[in-house]
């Protein structure tokens, strides 16, 4: 299993960065250790003194594939989860100075808050109709729309699997709407996804 990420899918969240819209999709790994399960804590790591929250659309991949064709890649989704993204941005820019891979500054431990559930893609009319958000500390902090997307669920799962051959229960994060920040212990983070059926809470993560 590997969890497949995507920067910058949002212009809104590209521009409060101060970074280009991509003409090309954004993409990085992280490894599997990463994912932090059932609403478990998240306790702030001693190497950063900055890290952000970044809520994301998932994609569990629902089979095997490569150089998926664009009328076939609706069938790679297997289900729609909520997750973070979490980002050391101090290691991060510290990263992307000196030219090196950010790795460190996205695929450290716990650094991918996952919903428990995932739900049918029949949950919604269609995939760019996932509407999500994120309240931090019981105020709404980021309010998402995958309409918004720069690069459709469907156009993601063609262009990485041009590179990564998918895998059953591989998951994709579809990148982050604007509104990141950083966090702070003691902070609760609280995920939604609307459904037809309305706002359904996917994931509850303290920081400690
Ligand atoms: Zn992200």
């Amino acid at each position: 299993m590997k969890i497949i990420c995507i920067g910058r899918n949002y212009a809104a969240h590209a521009a409060e960065l101060g970074n280009a819209r991509p003409d090309q999709p954004i993409v990085f790994l992280k490894p599997g250790t990463a994912i932090l399960p059932n609403n478990k804590p998240f306790f702030y790591p001693e190497f950063s003194s900055d890290i952000h929250y970044e809520v994301e659309v998932v994609v569990k991949i629902a089979k095997n594939g490569r150089h998926v064709e664009p009328e076939f890649a609706r069938n790679y989704v297997d289900s729609i989860g909520l997750g973070l993204d979490l980002t050391a941005r101090d290691l991060q820019q510290r990263c992307k100075e000196e030219g090196h891979p950010w790795e460190i500054a996205k695929g450290f431990d716990d650094s991918a808050p996952l919903s428990a559930d995932f739900l049918s893609p029949d949950a919604f009319s269609d995939l760019n109709d996932i509407e999500f958000s994120l309240e931090k500390n019981g105020t709404e902090v980021q309010h998402g729309h995958s309409r918004n997307m720069i690069f459709p669920i469907t156009e993601l799962i063609c262009y990485v699997s041009q590179y990564f051959r998918l895998q059953k229960g591989d998951l994709l994060f579809t990148g982050t709407p604007e509104g990141v920040g950083a966090l702070a212990q003691g902070d609760e983070l609280v995920g939604y996804l609307f459904s037809a059926e309305g706002k359904r809470e996917m994931f509850r993560t303290r920081v400690k």
